[in-house]
């Protein structure tokens, strides 16, 4: 690293380590170990071939759950540097954090929820731990990627106080209502700041967003004006691409600074001081997070709610859930290896089982094993 961490960075001296303990590696940080544990693991793969808005057969070039984790981590670590935060961390958690999404995105986890209702639930976000603690098997001295503490709090955004209960020390800080470390908190908002951006360059190209519908949006507004006046003739997928970068600018830099009056104001002496802050220090101002938040709530109806997605989102529910209620007719249409884990036990962790292998599965894959099961 090139510069010194601040004091309430995550520093690995004082970090709360593995769930199993394991000789150090001899040139790389824990956190570093971190980052590439998760690159190494299949469901980072898996990720290629996941929708996050548009369905993978619908364009080459829209987005991927993997190219939004890379987005997510690249917004990421611009923030952790500049505040003299751990970058290594904010990256491996940014790279993890939705490891345990369904095909399909949001339509395939509401679906798979939905059918696990009985069961406990599906949520994406607890099964991207569930992935790095349980699910990845290529070590052959424990389950998971046994990755550090830190790492796991940050993948781990939200949490109902039942849940909470069951995870242990990560699950600890919901019960106690405290906070994250600051790269954590990076996380959770890069992650909104990537999908806010990338997904109004997909939503345009898809042809299913307007330069005048995103002309109501103060923080495209501002930079669209910007972009004209100095490039009065420019292209319309130019412009939608200067503008774009210009409100990546704009956002992160406000959440820089905005950050760093929140730590001069609390100054926090040690990460754990983060934790008992009483709320996150990582945030936008008010005038930017509003703008920032009308975005969001404008892709929410004119987007991820356009006619066209919901036909979208109607098809791939049905698939996840003939799926769901084939497996749970007949185990053994999974493959054998979750065909015993299935029959190995009973209710809600036999549909656990179930869930786990939907979960996994790409879009694509999805489709074919629907496939194979209507005929
Ligand atoms: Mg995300």
């Amino acid at each position: 690293m090139g510069t010194s961490l601040a004091p309430y960075a995550a520093h690995e001296l004082h970090s709360r380590g593995r769930r199993y303990a394991e000789p150090p590696s001899t040139y790389r940080g824990e956190y570093q170990r971190d980052r590439d544990r998760i690159i190494h693991s299949t469901a980072f793969r898996r990720l290629v071939y996941k929708t996050q808005v548009f369905v993978n057969h619908e364009g080459d070039l829209y987005r991927t759950r993997l190219t939004h984790s890379l987005e997510v981590s690249q917004i990421g670590r611009t923030v952790a540097v500049a505040l003299h935060l751990n970058e290594p961390l904010a990256e491996a958690i940014c790279l993890a954090h939705d490891l345990g999404h369904t095909p399909f995105g949001h339509a395939g986890q509401d679906k798979l929820n939905a059918c696990m209702r009985d069961y406990g639930g599906f949520e994406h976000n607890l099964q991207s731990l569930r992935v790095v603690d349980e699910l990845e098997t290529r070590y052959a001295d424990f389950a998971g990627l046994n990755l550090m503490f830190e790492t796991r709090e940050g993948i781990l955004k939200h949490c109902s106080v039942r849940n909470a209960r069951k995870l242990g020390d990560v699950g600890e800080r919901f019960l106690e209502r405290k906070q994250p470390g600051l790269e954590a908190q990076i996380a959770n908002v890069a992650d909104a700041i990537a999908y806010n951006n990338h997904d109004i360059d997909d939503g345009f190209r898809a042809g299913l967003l307007s330069l005048e519908q995103l002309g109501q949006q103060p923080l495209f507004a501002s930079r669209h004006d910007e972009v004209r006046g100095l490039y009065p003739d420019l292209d319309d997928r130019r412009l939608i691409y200067e503008i774009i970068r210009r409100m990546i600018g704009t956002v992160v830099s406000d959440l820089i600074e905005e950050t760093r009056r929140n730590l001069d104001a609390a100054s926090p002496g040690s990460i754990d001081d983060v934790r008992d802050a009483g709320k996150p220090l990582v945030s936008m101002s008010e005038a930017t997070y509003e703008q920032h938040a009308s975005l969001k709530k404008f892709l929410y109806k004119n987007l991820y709610h356009h006619e066209q997605k919901l036909e979208m989102t109607r098809k791939v529910q049905a698939i996840v859930e003939d799926l769901f209620t084939a497996y749970m007719e007949d185990a053994n249409r999974m493959p054998a290896e979750f065909a015993t884990m299935a029959d190995s036990v009973e209710g809600a962790d036999r549909a656990r089982v179930i869930a786990d292998y939907i979960a996994g599965m790409t879009d694509r894959y999805a489709i074919a094993a629907h496939e194979s099961i209507t005929g």
